[in-house]
């Protein structure tokens, strides 16, 4: 049971790539740490041993498994509410829009953007009725820019972007807020099926010279997350090595 002096979070997807990163973040930084993971039991395992996080097998799209999910990282930590919801989990479909299939829109739908809506919906009530907390969707790059080849993927991670927006000015009133990040291009399984050629052709298109790393974002949500954010809410911070300004 928790320690009521520290603060709580809940990652979704914390089993690899960013939203592992994130997890070891707050970790360290000394927060009581929940994950969401999908199905990879050892990859979960491995974090949750290095970090001490407890790892909660649940699917986003089950949307009765996740509102009990969510209640039960609150009710493990002994919180009233979260202080922080990572809304991470998510899936890349890459191909040619005329190629989509029913089934791939409504997996990336579902996953990306019902995932992420329905997180920030089971949280927030106790958020809200503790007038505090803080919520970060991440998106992407292409959710702001357009991924050719990535149609679909980028729409889904374009409304994250106006559902943060809008959600933020909905709850501001009670103390909650709501942060979007976007990331460049990030070194993570998701990354991994590219082949090197085009990974290399993306790096000579950022202005800093690399792959962004997990612990790039992290930071970035781990400030969004905490009071050195405190007067920030419906933002979108790009974390992208300036690929897009
Ligand atoms: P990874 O593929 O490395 O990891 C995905 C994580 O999400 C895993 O922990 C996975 O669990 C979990 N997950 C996937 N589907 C579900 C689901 N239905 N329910 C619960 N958990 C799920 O991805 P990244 O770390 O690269 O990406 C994380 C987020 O960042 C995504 O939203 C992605 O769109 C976004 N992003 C990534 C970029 C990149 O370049 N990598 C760039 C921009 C945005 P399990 O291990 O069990 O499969």
């Amino acid at each position: 049971m928790g320690n009521h002096m520290e603060k709580t979070v809940l990652v979704t997807g914390g089993s690899r790539g960013i939203g592992a990163a994130t997890v070891k973040k707050f970790a360290k930084d000394g927060w009581q740490v929940a994950f969401l993971y999908k199905e990879q039991d050892e990859a979960a395992a491995a974090v949750a041993e290095e970090t001490g996080a407890l790892p909660i097998k649940c699917d986003v799209i089950d949307r009765e498994q996740l509102r009990q999910s969510i209640k039960a990282a609150r009710v493990y930590f002994g919180a009233r509410s979260l202080d922080a919801v990572i809304c991470n989990a998510g899936i890349s479909s890459s191909g040619l829009f005329t190629d989509l299939t029913d089934e791939d829109w409504e997996l990336l739908m579902k996953t990306n953007l019902e995932g992420a809506m329905y997180t920030a919906k089971y949280a927030l009530p106790e958020m809200i009725s503790e007038g505090k907390g803080s919520i970060i969707l991440v998106s992407s790059m292409w959710g702001e820019t357009g991924g050719s080849y990535e149609v679909a993927y980028s729409a889904t991670k374009a409304a994250l972007v106006g559902f943060g927006k809008a959600l933020a000015k909905e709850v501001g009133p009670s103390g909650v807020r709501i942060n979007v990040v976007t990331p460049g291009v990030i070194d993570t399984d998701m990354c991994r099926g590219y082949d090197s050629q085009i990974i290399d052709g993306l790096i000579e298109e950022v202005p800093l010279g690399r792959i962004g790393m997990g612990e790039d974002i992290a930071r970035a949500i781990a400030f969004l997350a905490g009071d050195e954010s405190s007067y920030i809410t419906g933002q979108v911070l790009g974390v992208n090595g300036g690929f897009y300004i």
